[in-house]
């Protein structure tokens, strides 16, 4: 008889196909710019559902954002998604790009609100603008037949005053069109499925995505973190304790951490993953070979 049994043998074992998808920023550099694709085209393998490119808010990287949409379209097979932020931008700006992207053979928008750049405090809301992201998807909606995914925030967007309100704002942007949440990102399990919970009492049906961020600068992510809502826990502060100059360290712990959250995930019944790649292909790669997404050219 089996007394202690591997908890990796429950995802190893039980192969339910999964399904993942990649996040990329555009890069701004040309060097960041090989990073960027040496990631895309290892993880390009791994035959994710879609991989998607974020969008600087103001339309800060509205141009580098189009490139790499368009490099993807051209040079590859994958299914891209364009974030879109609406913060700061005319309707008719946002409706111009969404025209563009159509053009182009974009299919998907990650429909955001963004925030107001820390940095530039006279930016102000566009008096012709969309607010908040319901508004965007149902003005995204009027434009073409986009799939839409939005944001959730399991741990609640800061700026929302309780839970409930967070779930009813929520609620708008799948009433407005949208098909798939996307998480922020989370390291505790119980917060998710929470989440979900309340998600599916308020009447939300859609794909609930966790995002999952292999992390191995825990000091990067806390700033992210407290921008974001995103709680550390405790334990992943004491993980990471004095290993700033120790990369392999780090790196390894982060692929355990990240794995052993997936696997919680998956053992509850998680199918879907969307990982937050910050453009490098490693822990990506190797969470998504444990969970069964996997590169089978040699
Ligand atoms: C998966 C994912 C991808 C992201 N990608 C990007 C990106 O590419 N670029 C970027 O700049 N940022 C990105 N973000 C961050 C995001 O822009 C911020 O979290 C932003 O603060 C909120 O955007 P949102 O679309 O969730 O906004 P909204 O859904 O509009 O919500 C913003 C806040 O307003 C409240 N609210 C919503 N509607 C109403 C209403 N009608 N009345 C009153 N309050 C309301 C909500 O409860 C919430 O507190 C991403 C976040 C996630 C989770």
């Amino acid at each position: 008889m089996k007394i202690y049994q591997n908890k990796l043998e429950g995802v190893i074992l039980n192969k339910r196909a999964i399904n993942v998808s990649f996040e990329f920023f555009p890069p701004k550099t040309d060097e960041m710019e090989v990073k960027l694709w040496d990631a895309i085209s290892r993880l390009q393998n791994l035959k994710p559902s879609f991989v998607s490119v974020t969008y600087g808010a103001g339309g800060s990287t509205r141009e580098r954002t189009h490139q790499t949409i368009k490099r993807i379209i051209d040079e590859t097979d994958l299914k891209p998604a364009s974030h879109l932020t609406c913060i700061a931008a005319s309707k008719e700006e946002i409706h111009e790009i969404l025209r563009n992207y159509w053009e182009m053979g974009v299919r998907h928008i990650v429909a955001l609100r963004g925030d107001m750049p820390a940095s530039s405090p006279n930016y102000q809301l566009h008096p012709d603008g969309y607010q908040y992201a319901n508004e965007l998807v149902a003005g995204i909606k009027k434009i073409a037949d986009f799939e839409i995914s939005v944001a959730g925030y399991p741990e609640k967007h800061p700026e929302a005053s309780d839970f409930q309100t967070d779930i009813d704002n929520l609620k708008r942007k799948v009433d407005a069109g949208a098909t798939r949440i996307i998480t922020q990102f989370f390291f505790d399990a119980d917060a998710y499925f929470l989440f979900v919970e309340r998600c599916r009492k308020a009447g939300i049906n859609v794909p609930i995505v966790p995002g999952i961020l292999p992390v191995s600068n825990v000091k990067q992510t806390k700033h992210f973190a407290k921008m974001c809502g995103a709680k550390i826990p405790k334990w992943m502060d004491e993980i990471f304790t004095n290993l700033d100059e120790k990369q392999d360290t780090r790196q390894l712990i982060a692929g355990v951490v990240a794995i052993e959250l997936c696997r919680i995930l998956h053992d509850a019944g998680v199918n879907d993953f969307h990982f937050y790649t910050l453009n490098r292909s490693e822990l990506t790669t190797a969470i998504c070979h444990i969970l069964g997404a996997r590169d089978e050219t040699n």
